[in-house]
Formats: structure tokens, sequence, C-alpha cells
């Protein structure tokens, strides 16, 4: 079996964290993440997927233009960064509508992925995604933490490890590692926490199985800059955004570099979705 890596990012400020507020200093941002994230990548000729919020794809379209002309595989992530379970069918589907074609408009072309802030997505909502889209990467593991939702991928046949097809629909699942009846994410805030070590540990244990990695990190997880505090947040929440930081750049590379030593091929979701991956 083949085995295929998707390094993904959901691009969103740092204030999209503590949505749907409005009361924060959004003229402050920490999408600088995102050219750390583009420069690692481009030193090691890496393309990933990236999942943009709506609301912020104006003010990047010269950078999504050229990222998506470089080759990477520009998605949707919402049109601001609210569960889709918090909101209304119609308005989420509305949303989906006016967000692709904005992307679109951006640039010059159809946006096929699309993934759901916090996975918060249930299977009404799916259907919406499933008429609108050519691939979604709102599938994870059942979690512990309330905020996520679930899709049950009713129709759908596992074609590859981890991921699904109904027609010409596919779903990408992230990937994650089960360790003591917890299913941990094998990215974002886990690489950043996580001591190091340990997550090494973990993520060599997935890669052993050659199941397709997905890679999810955020700009924040990469970005240089401080985290504005915002009234209300408890230190603790402050915290959880804030630890390791410093150190996620070097463990973003370590990482790429164990996917080489276990001889992953980087791909975008837009290339695996693609392929003909039933002769493995
Ligand atoms: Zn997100």
């Amino acid at each position: 079996m083949k085995k295929y890596a998707v390094i993904t990012m959901d691009v969103e400020d740092w204030y999209h964290t503590y949505f749907p507020r409005d009361d924060v200093e959004k003229s402050v941002t920490l999408l600088d993440g995102l050219d750390v994230a583009l420069n690692i990548m481009d030193r090691k000729n890496i393309k990933g997927s990236f999942f943009v919020v709506g609301e912020i794809a104006g003010k990047l379209s010269d950078k999504l233009k050229v990222m998506d002309l470089n080759g990477h595989d520009i998605a949707f992530h919402n049109w601001q960064h609210i569960r889709p379970v918090d909101i209304s069918t119609r308005d989420y589907k509305e949303q989906l509508q006016h967000g692709r074609q904005i992307l679109e408009s951006i640039l010059g072309h159809a946006v096929s992925g699309y993934r759901a802030p916090s996975f918060g997505i249930d299977d009404e909502r799916f259907a919406a995604v499933k008429e609108l889209f050519q691939y979604d990467s709102s599938m994870i593991k059942p979690q512990r933490s309330a905020k996520y939702g679930q899709v049950h991928l009713k129709g759908f046949t596992e074609v590859f490890p981890t991921i699904y097809k109904d027609n010409g629909f596919t779903e990408f699942e992230v990937s994650t590692q089960s360790i003591a009846g917890l299913n941990l994410l094998l990215g974002g805030g886990y690489i950043r926490m996580l001591p190091w070590m340990f997550m090494k540990w973990m993520t060599k244990k997935y890669l052993e199985t050659g199941k397709p990695y997905v890679m999810y990190i955020h700009p924040i997880d990469l970005s240089a800059k401080p985290i504005p505090r915002v009234k209300g947040i408890g230190f603790g929440r402050y915290l959880r955004t804030h630890i390791g930081r410093k150190t996620m750049a070097r463990k973003f590379m370590k990482v790429i570099r164990m996917l080489e030593d276990e001889g992953y091929e980087f791909v975008t979701f837009e290339q695996l979705r693609k392929m003909d991956l039933s002769n493995g």
C-alpha cells in the first residue's frame, strides 16, 4: 500500500478560536503563522490543503492566488468560524454557497474542498456539503470534547484506509491515534502541547500502519507573535492556545522528517481525491 501524507491547515486568525465573539481586537493578526508553514513546506517542495475562513479570504486574496498557482489546494472553512451545528441548515447552506463563490472568484476556478470549524457538523448539514463540494475533511473519530460533531457517512465505502467515497464525493478522515481509549489528534494543538517524545512515539505508532497521514494545524500554532488576551477568557484556556508555540516550527519540521523517513509521499486532498486508490 502506498503511503500518503497530507499537510492541512485551517486558515483562520487567532480570534476565530474565540468565536463567535465580536469584542476581540481583530486588527491584530497572527496569520504570519501561515507564512511560517509555507516557508517550511516550500523548502521541501511540499504542497498542502488549506481551509480558508471566508470572512478573511478577501484580505488574503493575493496570497491565496499565489498559493494556488504554486500547487497548494485552497478549500473552504465556513464563512465565519462558527460550528455548522450552531446555524440553521438553511443559513448554513447559504453561507456555503456564498463562501465558495467568493473563493472561486479569487482563484478563478472551482473550489472542491471543505472542512467544518471544530468538526462541528451533523448528517443533515453534511448533506449540504455533499451537494456543493467534491470533498470534505470534517470527519474525525469520536472525541471527548462536546464541541465536536459526528458524521455517519451513510452509503459511503472505505476505498482506502480512512478515505471514503460515495459516487463522486470523497471524505478524508483526520488522523487520530487511539491511546488508552482516547482518539488523540495527530496534529494541531497536540503537536504543540504534548511533549515531543510522546508525540513522536504516537506518530510513529500511527505511521507504522501505513495509513494516510493527515496533519491538522493552524496559523496560531506557528505564529511568532503573542496572542492577545481576551476579557473573560480564563488563563487555563489562554495557556492551551499558547503553550509550545515557540518550538512548534521545529516540531513541524521533525514530523515532516519522520514522514519522509517512513516513505510517505506528500500530496494534497485535491490530488488524492482524483487518484485511483483501488489498487492500493
Ligand atoms: Zn477552524
